[in-house]
């Protein structure tokens, strides 16, 4: 064999950013490729990498020998390869954390290990609680573990635990050694993926929109040339069948196809509609499917056996062959942006981007297109197509704004319901139908305050008040977690006085709903009832068998269900969301009550939505009871332009995060000057503030944001900004400038 496969780069998992050259002994050197794993030596430890050059020489003097190849055949194409080269780029993202979504931990495991290793607690449940929290402290890391543990009391993959909350294997080890987990070797199922039976459904036939749509999106497939295509089509229009036949055209060129969608999407309800259409075998890429399943689906794909794939946002980096198309459903949706850790990548962004390096069709669907999106067709960089009506007999549900201050008056304080709500609900009580009501709160009181001096009771690691959750009876902190018993005295005065409750969520209104209508069936939905892995699936499929008269939720209820009884949609806050302190607030308020309302009379029988509201001329709230998307996006594109919001810019959010406050400010302001004194013309920073959740499981958060007319220039010196104690998290393009 050649003497030109003598050495590889490697780039190592641990967080190094420098390539390491190794030798490649004789009996591998026909093996390596670029894109494979191996097993190297990095001073007196075996550590694991993935190749990403093979070449004839080095130009290091004595490089090590590597010890051996883990993968069967390379991990990635060379289209992989471009796209992650580019969303390591584009944000500024290092390549080894980019390299992570395209082979996930379950896939890096050594093929011949056929075992999975399993952890679950040694201790008593109160032991763990007890350890956890004076873990927070110490070691936020060990402390996180045993949080996601708490909530998955069986136990989880660690791989799971390693690939979905980024822990190291060292702080999970440690929690072994001091007896808190144990680890137990288990099989892994190698074929999971389950064929169940189905009765398959055949295209039906499409209406004049639906089939002009399809045909310039089936002349884009056999052009064979990158296209990008916006399906902009009210609820119920019948997108998913316009999709569905796009699939069909792909397999019939012997194409793949991806379909993205929202995360709380990914439905039986979703894959069942797939699943019926086509009778080859379907690749579900969801952190929830067991590791079997998704290491064979992952192979399946890599070896071109599966030709479809359907996940929530990572399924973008799936190891299709030969891709001929990729939809992104609800592309608005903002479970598509990865805003955890880096790579802060938008799978949307990122679909458009591989569709355009594969020479690929692109489908954006969504009933609310994104302000950007929209504008990219406005453009004339993605085709618009229209559905304008619903592809059933169902009209869009009529809707009504009530003025909750005339309610409040006439009740003479709070109440969850107006008497036109409760009217329709009633109603829909006496002839079997059923009513949606949205809440975006979950717990019971929002918070508890001191009647004597008004502190609110905060929660000991974040900056925010706890909120009051009955059936928990107990105060709980909605960014970490944290529990604590109800407070008697005010910890901040003193005072003995009784502390008051202060707000409402979806919890207290459900019991208001059964004060009013004893008789009345409810099922709740947020994440307190949702935490278990098939609880969100449950509480669906008991909903559409008609197992209750109400369904009430926080915004998870609002996504692309289809239930065909439910003809009343109320809204028990609808202007909410619009008092976060945000650019895209509109946006989101907009899409959300339209999202929401569209679950209203989707069948044969006639829908209303009753939108509450304390701001009820607002020209959101008016726009959207309207259905009048062009109307709301004309109006906000103005406000974007006026003030040079994206799409009119792009924004960078700079967030330093530290356990001493005064260190995450300086960090900041020190590479806010830094910025200040080298950004190019056509860029600029905006001051830096603590963010809108100042303080998060002990960290203080500071962050600042540049506004710029294009992202490349800028690039090079996010790479120079001076090194800093505080963790630096920088996010291109964010989604939010507040949180
Ligand atoms: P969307 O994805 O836009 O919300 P769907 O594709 O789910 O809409 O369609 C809504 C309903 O209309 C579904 O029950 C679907 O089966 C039906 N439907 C879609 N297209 C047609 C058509 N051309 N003829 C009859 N029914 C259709
Ligand atoms: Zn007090
Ligand atoms: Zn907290």
């Amino acid at each position: 064999m050649s003497e030109t496969r003598s050495f590889i780069e490697v780039l190592l998992d641990q967080n190094f950013t420098r390539k390491l050259d190794y030798a490649v002994p004789k009996e591998w050197q026909a093996t390596v490729e670029t894109g494979m794993r191996v097993e190297v030596p990095l001073k007196t430890k075996t550590v694991q990498g993935t190749i990403v050059a093979v070449k004839p020489s080095s130009t290091y003097p004595s490089v090590k020998s590597m010890i051996r190849v883990i993968s069967n055949a390379s991990e990635m194409t060379s289209a992989q390869w471009r796209l992650a080269h580019w969303i390591s780029h584009y944000y500024a993202a290092p390549l080894q954390r980019v390299l992570k979504c395209f082979i996930p931990p379950n896939i890096r495991q050594d093929v011949q290990e056929k075992t999975q290793n399993f952890l679950s607690f040694q201790k008593t449940q109160a032991e763990v609680l007890t350890e956890c929290e004076s873990l927070r402290m110490t070691n936020p890391e060990e402390a996180l573990i045993l949080e996601v543990l708490l909530k998955n009391k069986k136990g989880l993959f660690v791989s799971h635990l390693m690939e979905e909350h980024s822990v190291s294997k060292a702080a999970i080890q440690r929690l072994i050694q001091r007896k808190t987990l144990s680890l137990k070797k288990t099989p892994i199922p190698r074929d999971l993926i389950q064929e169940e039976e189905f009765f398959m459904t055949s295209p039906k036939k499409l209406n004049e929109e639906q089939s002009a749509c399809l045909q310039k999106i089936q002349e884009a497939l056999l052009s064979a040339r990158f296209s990008a295509h916006l399906i902009h089509g009210v609820t119920g229009s019948g997108k998913t069948e316009v999709y569905l036949q796009a699939i069909g055209s792909a397999l019939e060129q012997g194409k793949g196809a991806i379909l993205l969608v929202p995360e709380v999407s990914l439905t039986s309800q979703t894959i069942e509609r797939f699943r019926a259409r086509f009778s080859e075998k379907l690749a579900i890429l969801h952190h929830k499917r067991s590791f079997g399943e998704r290491t064979s689906a992952w192979e399946g794909l890599r070896k071109g056996e599966i030709r479809i794939a359907i996940g929530a946002r990572s399924a973008i980096f799936a190891p299709m062959q030969n891709l001929g198309l990729i939809i992104v459903d609800e592309e608005h949706d903002s479970s598509y942006k990865q805003s955890e850790e880096t790579p802060f990548y938008h799978a949307r962004n990122v679909a458009v981007m591989r569709a355009a390096q594969e020479g690929s069709t692109v489908i954006l669907g969504s009933a609310t297109p994104s302000i950007e999106s929209r504008r990219n067709a406005d453009q004339k960089k993605y085709i618009l197509h229209t559905l304008r009506a619903r592809a059933t007999k169902a009209s869009l549900p009529s809707v009504k704004i009530v003025d909750m201050k005339k309610t409040f008056d006439i009740y003479g304080g709070f109440t969850h319901f107006s008497s036109e709500l409760l009217e329709g609900i009633k109603e829909r009580l006496a002839v079997g139908e059923q009513t949606l009501l949205l809440l975006n709160r979950r717990g019971y009181h929002r918070l508890q305050v001191c009647a004597d001096c008004r502190a609110v009771v905060k929660c000991p690691h974040c900056d925010l008040g706890l909120t009051f959750h009955r059936e928990a009876n107990a105060l709980q902190c909605h960014l970490c977690g944290f529990q604590t018993k109800i407070s008697r005295v005010c910890s901040a005065c003193g005072s003995k006085k009784e502390l008051v409750f202060k707000g409402f969520g979806t919890e207290h209104a459900e019991r208001a709903l059964h004060a009013v209508f004893p008789e009345i069936r409810t099922l709740r939905m947020d994440r307190d009832t949702t935490t278990k892995k098939e609880s969100h699936e449950t509480i669906f499929k008991s909903f559409r068998a008609h197992k209750a008269d109400v369904l009430i939720g926080t915004q998870m209820i609002a996504k692309g269900f289809h239930f065909p009884s439910v003809t009343l949609v109320g809204v028990l806050n609808a202007d909410a969301p619009l008092s976060i302190p945000d650019f895209r607030s509109a946006e989101s308020t907009f899409q959300l009550l339209t999202q929401v309302a569209g679950r209203s009379g989707r069948s044969d029988l006639p829908g209303e939505v009753i939108l509450q509201t304390f701001l009820p001329d607002h020209p959101v709230l008016k726009l959207a009871a309207a259905h009048d998307y062009d109307a709301f996006y004309q109006a906000e594109i103005e406000e974007r332009s006026l003030f040079r919001f994206p799409p009119f810019s792009h924004l960078i959010k700079c967030l330093f995060l530290s356990k001493e406050e005064a260190l995450a400010e300086s960090d900041a302001r020190a590479a806010f000057s830094f910025l200040e004194k080298n950004l190019p013309s056509g860029a600029e920073v905006l001051p830096v503030t603590a963010a809108g959740h100042p303080k998060v499981k002990d960290l203080y958060r500071f962050q600042f944001l540049i506004r710029t007319e294009k992202i490349e220039p800028i690039l090079p010196l996010l790479s120079q900004i001076p090194p800093c104690k505080s963790q630096c998290k920088i996010d291109i393009d964010p989604l939010s400038t507040f949180f």
